[in-house]
């Protein structure tokens, strides 16, 4: 992935509790040691960084200033120490100027900006790599999601959560939207087990082990909460207030319900059955074995009993093609298998602590 930083040399570690210069505002750092919210002490970044405002946007220039301006009056209130992380997915407008300007005046603010339009997902992924804070807030750039929600859902974590994922109770989108996304959510929950409402939530809170572990590529940002729980990470859920868009339109029309329901596919094989495709597939065949068996079985019996001829009962076909297709699903699993098998990695079990 290539990414331009014409503003952003490698980040200094003493560069972080950087006080705000030009402002007359609290600086960053203080204290060690008398901060609230902060049971994981464990998690904590050399460099203090208590806290990762992370933000993709494509084409958002009107938003962004209003935006930067309600995120910095909610932090300013939280004494403590963060940076604002904008991932430019490739604008063509104004939006990366805008952030140059506005970084000019606050070093907390970083920006990558992509070469081309790789996507949400793409976005995300990099801003996770490149967080720094202890928590990490995700948020869209087009002022949908609310600041005002970023000290809850922090408090939200402490609760014993290592993931929160925002849920837009009372929605301002078009139906066209609402209506389906309501489906997939109905879905991913069932087929899932995770019971949040929302999973595609452009506002949610992370503990950095979270960010760290999580790899969101193709477009499963709808997904991560999915993507979390399968690492063995905690979720949980909190109403989060949604607004309306005021710039711009949504990047994405409706190849975003296909997509959708592909990437869910996707998922559901990557996590639960990556390892073991025979019990997807297998199940699959099967079934259908156990059905075409049934139908033929039962035929023959009749023909045996000399009540029917074979040749003039269609159900007769659909039994063998049942057993056939049966059998090149069972192989289809078992194929898998091999693969996976030949693949074995070390690395793709999440230990979270050792004792030795
Ligand atoms: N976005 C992005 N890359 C894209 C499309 C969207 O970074 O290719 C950003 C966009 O700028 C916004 C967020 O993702 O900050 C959510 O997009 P949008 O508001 O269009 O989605 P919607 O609210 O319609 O679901
Ligand atoms: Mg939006």
């Amino acid at each position: 992935m290539t990414e331009q930083t014409p503003e952003t040399p490698e980040e200094k570690p003493q560069e972080a509790p950087a006080p705000v210069p030009s402002q007359p505002q609290r600086p960053g750092g203080r204290p060690q040691g008398h901060r609230p919210h902060r049971p994981h002490q464990q998690q904590q970044q050399q460099n203090g960084t208590d806290l990762t405002i992370l933000i993709p946007l494509y084409n958002e220039e009107d938003s962004l200033k209003e935006l930067y301006q309600q995120i910095r009056a909610v932090l300013g209130r939280m004494n403590i120490r963060y940076e604002i992380l904008f991932i430019d997915d490739g604008s063509t407008d104004r939006s990366f100027q805008v952030l140059r300007d506005l970084r000019r005046n606050d070093r907390r603010i970083k920006a990558y900006r992509f070469r081309r339009n790789y996507g949400k997902s793409a976005a995300l992924n990099v801003g996770f790599e490149r967080s720094q804070g202890s928590v990490v807030i995700t948020m869209d750039a087009d002022l949908q999601d609310d600041p005002a929600e970023i000290p809850a859902l922090r408090r939200k974590l402490d609760e014993g959560y290592d993931l929160v994922s925002g849920w837009k109770k009372v929605r301002h989108d078009p139906i066209t939207k609402t209506l389906p996304s309501r489906f997939f959510n109905f879905v991913t929950r069932r087929l899932t087990g995770i019971k949040i409402h929302d999973f595609n939530c452009g506002l949610k809170a992370y503990r950095r082990e979270v960010v760290k572990t999580v790899k969101v590529y193709g477009e499963l940002h709808r997904y991560v909460p999915v993507l979390a729980h399968w690492e063995g990470f905690k979720i949980g859920e909190l109403v989060v207030n949604h607004r309306r868009r005021r710039f711009g339109k949504s990047k994405f029309g409706v190849g975003r319900f296909w997509k959708g329901f592909l990437d869910l596919l996707t998922v559901l094989f990557t996590t639960r059955y990556f390892r073991r495709p025979l019990h997807f597939f297998g199940m699959i065949g099967l079934m259908t074995m156990i059905g075409g068996f049934g139908i033929d079985t039962y035929l023959i019996v009749e023909w045996l009993l000399g009540k029917t001829w074979l040749g003039n009962r269609p159900l007769f076909l659909l039994g063998t093609m049942l057993i056939i297709v049966g059998v090149q699903f069972f192989s289809i699993g078992l194929l898998g298998e091999m693969i996976s098998k030949a693949q074995q990695r070390d690395e793709e079990y999440a230990i979270r602590d050792t004792l030795r």
